[in-house]
């Protein structure tokens, strides 16, 4: 056992795909609503004001989608595409999980020496859904589904658990939400970017890089780890 004893993981574009069926779930409303201009950004923009209503999730996502094709109808709402909309969303709700490269793998190595755990944000009941259908289910102690990823929730986790910051590590494709606050409370980041980043994501790269680990791979982490002991 190394000196790392918690190790906890994001879910979305860390363990499994989620990014990507949000960007094709929007190309299909920016199909239905050719008039909106920079609909990519307009869309971004509405989702940004309503986390404060909504959280993060599917639902939320949906809900500013009716939002912008209601907003930039000129009072003419398109019904059809209101049912389109709603379709969209629960597409996305019934999607396959696809696991990333060499997660289950690595999982099952890590979780011989180390205790894991699963820290996401969105909707409960979704994000308890992909969890258990993922089958990662029996390499984690337990998963944590919190309405934001901060400083203060990651402390409150550590506390009940009784692990020290310095004794945690989290594993994800966020610098904003899994590296950045881990790091500022004592524990370490690892960052594994995914290709796809949602921009509510995006922080400013002028961060130093102390307890801040980048990994190209998720099997990267073995390797890494075996050389912190
Ligand atoms: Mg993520």
């Amino acid at each position: 056992m190394s000196n790392k004893q918690l190790i906890g993981f994001d879910a979305d574009d860390t363990l499994w795909e989620n990014e990507v069926f949000f960007h094709k779930a929007q190309m299909k409303f920016i199909e239905l609503h050719p008039h909106i201009k920079d609909p990519e950004e307009v869309i971004l923009q509405i989702e940004k004001e309503n986390i404060k209503f909504y959280g993060y999730g599917i639902k939320g996502f949906i809900l500013s989608l009716l939002e912008a094709s209601v907003r930039f109808s000129n009072n003419q709402t398109d019904l059809q595409n209101i049912d389109k909309i709603i379709k969209i969303g629960k597409d996305m709700l019934a999607q396959t999980i696809q696991l990333l490269p060499e997660v289950e793998e690595t999982l099952q190595h890590l979780s011989e020496h180390y205790m894991l755990i699963i820290i996401t944000k969105g909707d409960l009941l979704d994000q308890q859904r992909k969890v258990q259908k993922s089958g990662l289910l029996k390499y984690f102690s337990f998963t944590e589904i919190v309405s934001e990823k901060d400083e203060q929730t990651y402390l409150e986790i550590l506390e009940k658990n009784n692990i020290a910051p310095k004794d945690f590590l989290m594993v994800g494709n966020s610098l904003k939400s899994d590296v950045l606050p881990v790091r500022n409370i004592g524990g370490t980041g690892i960052y594994i970017p995914h290709k796809l980043t949602w921009k509510h994501e995006e922080v400013d790269r002028t961060f130093d890089l102390e307890r801040i680990v980048e990994l190209k791979t998720i099997s990267a982490l073995k390797v890494w780890l075996k050389n912190q002991i």
